[in-house]
């Protein structure tokens, strides 16, 4: 553990010993890097088992058939994202490998992301950002030649309460690519899930711990322990930040702790599974010759690697010699990761943005875990090493998010809103209202063609405004913060 923790830091973190240890472990890590890159590119390409498929008319297709997951057990996972009309969209379906049975999946999960905002189009929700939509699905090869997708699709508010799941299960026949009609099912499944956790709440029936009852917690900040369920309650003491007390329940909102051998209260959002949230992580940046005194600005470019978009804004940016942050998609890093190396090569940050962009509160431990492990992998398989920075999807990170992914934890503070208008001119607009970008952080999304075309005037007139682009890291860095915590927040990096 504590061996892939140095390697995936290795980017950024270099332990600060002498000079030539430091050239020995960057010698040895450029050795591992390469046999891990010989391994990925030449001994297992794509680490699936892959199967010549011989379809209707004789054609030799090739279908993907993972060994490493049991739902999802044929073809390669992508991604649909949306924010059209305010409704928050992911969309997971699989693509297999025959052209007739994709193309009626991506009709189908096209028709789940449209049937979700035509709901609140017709209900005439005025704020739907409050909704998420997430569709994941299960892949089976069924006996002979048939092929069995499940689609789930769920809906939560921003309480992560279900609001409703259906699960739509479809058949494909790979012989011919034709749906099997008749087996087509929807059940409604909203009832079987409780709701899941409030913001900041902890359920502790989804802790993997072992603890024989009760659980020790350490607090966040200063924070009272009270009589009562209420933060007008009198104090009967003051827990310090990482002091540990003793936790017998929760409701969600409040911890019962013991105290001098007697139940009291400590609100839940100051109390934390982990002894140590807040881990440093040092910065280490390239010698670019910024100048730490003149202004600076970090562009950011979420949801990617899109395949078209993607190599239009590095295209843009490698024209003016400039670098931005892409928070990317592990799933998306497993589809296109030659992209992503290109990010890496001109000079850009690479951040993490989850494998799925599910809404992470919403996700018991298992499933934050397993997200963490698929996103991570992609990571460490395209690029050799974890990223330093992570950003959440939606911005959306509660306290259990934040346990568990250890990482700084990278917001913005100018939304250029080019997920919402989809308009370069209205983009541009969006940014040109904040008179002094100096040291702010601006969320864009490089999987938009109109993001793209902004980027475009964007890049030079930010250029000509007498503004330094660097990377979120640079940003941190060159305003004196060599170190960042996991488990915190940053919209920016004010001097
Ligand atoms: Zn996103």
């Amino acid at each position: 553990m504590k061996d892939e923790e140095e390697l995936s830091y290795s980017r950024a973190l270099v332990p600060k010993h002498n000079f030539l240890y430091k050239v020995i472990i960057v010698i040895l890590l450029v050795i591992i890097g390469l046999l891990v890159g010989f391994y990925f590119a030449v001994i297992a390409p794509k680490g699936n088992a892959v199967e010549e498929h011989s379809s209707g008319d004789n054609e030799q297709v090739t279908i993907t058939i993972n060994d490493d997951y049991d739902t999802k057990q044929i073809g390669v996972q992508n991604i649909m994202i949306d924010y059209v009309d305010n409704c928050n969209c992911s969309v997971n379906y699989p693509e297999i490998g025959i052209e007739e049975v994709d193309s009626s999946i991506f009709k189908y999960a096209n028709s789940l992301k449209y049937g979700f905002i035509e709901s609140f189009k017709s209900s005439g929700e005025v704020d739907a950002t409050k909704y998420f939509q997430n569709v994941d699905y299960q892949s089976y090869l069924e006996s002979g030649d048939i092929i069995k997708i499940v689609f789930i699709d769920q809906i939560t508010n921003e309480a992560n309460i279900v609001l409703s799941q259906k699960e739509h299960t479809h058949y494909y026949r790979m012989s011919d690519g034709k749906e099997i009609d008749e087996y087509h099912s929807i059940i409604d499944t909203t009832n079987q899930i409780d709701s899941l956790e409030p913001l900041e709440g902890e359920d502790f029936s989804n802790f993997n711990l072992v603890y024989s009852g009760d659980i020790i917690k350490y607090a966040t900040s200063e924070v009272n322990i009270r009589v009562e369920k209420d933060i007008n309650s009198e104090p009967i003491d003051l827990l310090r930040e990482g002091q540990a007390i003793e936790v017998r329940s929760g409701d969600g909102e409040w911890d019962t702790v013991l105290y001098d051998g007697k139940p009291f209260y400590v609100k839940s959002a100051y109390l934390t599974r982990k002894k140590n949230l807040h881990k440093d992580v040092e910065l280490e940046v390239l010698d670019r010759g910024i100048d730490p005194d003149k202004p600076m600005v970090a562009i950011t470019f979420d949801d990617g690697p899109n395949p078209i978009s993607t190599p239009r804004i590095l295209d843009t940016l490698e024209q003016y010699g400039v670098v931005a942050t892409f928070f990317d998609l592990g799933q998306l890093v497993d589809r296109f990761p030659d992209i992503v190396r290109r990010e890496e090569a001109i000079g850009c940050e690479v951040g993490n943005h989850s494998y799925a962009h599910k809404n992470l509160n919403t996700l018991t431990d298992d499933e934050m875990q397993e997200d963490i492990r698929k996103s991570e992998a992609a990571f460490i398989k395209a690029l050799g090493h974890k990223t330093v920075l992570f950003r959440a999807p939606y911005g959306n990170a509660n306290l259990k998010v934040r346990e568990n992914w250890e990482y700084p934890i990278i917001k913005w503070n100018v939304d250029s809103l080019d997920w919402k208008t989809r308009n370069k001119t209205k983009i541009l607009k969006e940014i040109r209202k904040i008179k002094d970008l100096d040291n702010h952080i601006i969320l864009l999304h490089s999987i938009y063609g109109t993001t793209a075309d902004a980027v475009e005037t964007l890049v030079p007139e930010l250029l000509n405004q007498g503004y330094q682009l660097v990377t979120v890291s640079e940003l941190a860095f060159y305003n004196g913060n060599t170190i960042l915590k996991t488990a915190e927040e940053y919209l920016s990096f004010p001097k």
